[in-house]
């Protein structure tokens, strides 16, 4: 049985604490795309932990975790987070790279540093971890699959024709140093070495996994909103985030794929630019950004402030649509207990038009959120298991949020760690 966990809006939605809470049922944990550039926080008996390029499963000690073709590996931050966990007295975890994941090259981090200096103003806002130029070169077909750091012949030929190319941009275009050949290859090597305990054909091993009969975890980053294809581009990331793309990069048949758990926050945040119609500013905002997630919105990885906003019903529809959601965990929402009224934004209006549909980004950068508002319940849920110990007017706004997004909410988080979690029959569920 596969399972996946993603996320329906930008990115940030708890899918660390989603997936660790359900990896302790999974006997694989999958993360199947990005890179360092993200981060997922994960509350449990260890500690508190930013995981970026590990998968959650790393905290159960029986669990394989597998880093799929479409993870954008770096491996120097990988082995730092190995590093990290095991010194906070987290056994070793069992990892397995596959053999046609890709490796961030050094020149990827520089590019997106130079890039970005060069865009100044215009910049995507950018992790600067290489994402972009890393996946511009993997479908440019100028990448370094992993099984490749094991011939030295092969890597010396592509880098011949690679750097030459390289080299001209840094001259001409950024007027920066030129990369040494003899540098990458060196480096290349230490890659080879670090990763070699865990390179192997992760394809083949799922494959068997699930003739066993296996359950299989799925595990994204970002959200539907920062999908290359159907986010909001070109605001997004430069892979897919959509369970979708988690049978390419594990090289499983998508049908296997049997539950789709689409973590969704109970308000809105996003890291980065581009259109957030349910955006919120000054004081209203700063109150519910140090309130919010755990110890306040700022990023796993860059520190930096979330943006934040209320409960976007238009995007988060879509965001679960597009996911091919089975079920909704709804997130964070203890958050929202400190609030008299809660306004949540149920449709857009765009050219004097309103619309529960979300559109293209060219579109969506014209839309007003249309309000509605909610009254809050005013008090600290956490710590309640029963769905009906919560408050009346919280229940009421899950209800009004599922049926605004039309799909059922079988989980609310109700608090940063693994057991805040209460389970609901929902009447859309099959
Ligand atoms: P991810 O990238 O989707 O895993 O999200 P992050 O880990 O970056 O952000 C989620 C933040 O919210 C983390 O600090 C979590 O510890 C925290 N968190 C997750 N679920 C809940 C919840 O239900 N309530 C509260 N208060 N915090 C939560």
């Amino acid at each position: 049985m596969v399972k996946a966990v993603v996320g329906a809006n930008w990115g940030d939605e708890g899918k660390g604490k989603i997936t660790d809470m359900l990896a302790q049922d999974a006997d694989v944990v999958v993360r199947f795309q990005g890179g360092a550039n993200a981060g997922h926080t994960i509350k449990n008996k260890y500690g508190k932990f930013a995981l970026h390029t590990l998968p959650s499963g790393v905290f159960s000690e029986n669990t394989v975790n597998v880093i799929g073709s479409g993870v954008a590996l770096n491996v120097p931050r990988l082995f730092e987070e190995i590093k990290d966990i095991t010194s906070k007295g987290v056994p070793m975890p069992k990892i397995m790279i596959s053999d046609r994941c890709q490796v961030v090259m050094p020149y990827h981090i520089l590019f997106d540093q130079y890039e970005e200096e060069r865009l100044a103003g215009a910049a995507f806002g950018s992790t600067k971890s290489g994402i972009a130029p890393f996946y511009s070169d993997k479908f440019a077909k100028i990448g370094f699959q992993v099984n490749e750091l094991f011939d030295d012949e092969l890597i010396k030929g592509k880098l011949d024709r690679v750097l030459v190319q390289k080299n001209v941009l840094l001259e001409h275009l950024y007027h920066k140093p030129l990369i040494s050949e003899e540098e990458i290859i060196k480096t290349l090597a230490e890659y080879r070495d670090m990763v070699a305990p865990y390179v192997a054909d992760t394809s083949s091993f799922l494959e068997q996994a699930l003739r066993d009969g296996k359950t299989v975890l799925m595990e994204g980053q970002l959200g539907t909103l920062k999908d290359a294809d159907h986010g909001i581009y070109p605001m997004v990331t430069s892979s897919n985030t959509i369970a979708a793309y988690s049978a390419v990069s594990a090289g499983i048949p998508p049908y296997e794929i049997g539950q789709i758990i689409t973590v969704c926050k109970a308000y809105s945040s996003a890291v980065g630019g581009g259109a957030f119609v349910s955006e919120i500013f000054g004081d209203e905002a700063d109150e519910l950004r140090n309130r919010g997630g755990d110890g306040g919105e700022y990023g796993a990885t860059t520190g930096r402030p979330r943006r934040v906003g209320w409960f976007d019903c238009v995007a988060s529809k879509y965001g679960c649509r597009i996911q091919g959601t089975t079920d909704v965990a709804f997130t964070v929402l203890d958050v929202l207990g400190y609030l008299d009224e809660i306004p949540v934004c149920v449709a857009y209006e765009i050219d004097g038009k309103e619309t529960t549909d979300f559109p293209v980004t060219r579109l969506l950068e014209k839309a007003k959120p249309v309000l509605k508002t909610l009254p809050g319940w005013k008090s600290d849920i956490r710590g309640i298991t029963k769905y009906e110990d919560l408050p009346e007017n919280c229940r009421k706004y899950i209800e009004f949020a599922e049926e605004q997004i039309g799909y059922p909410i079988t989980m609310i988080s109700n608090g940063p760690a693994r057991e805040d979690i209460i389970m609901r029959k929902s009447p859309l569920k099959k």
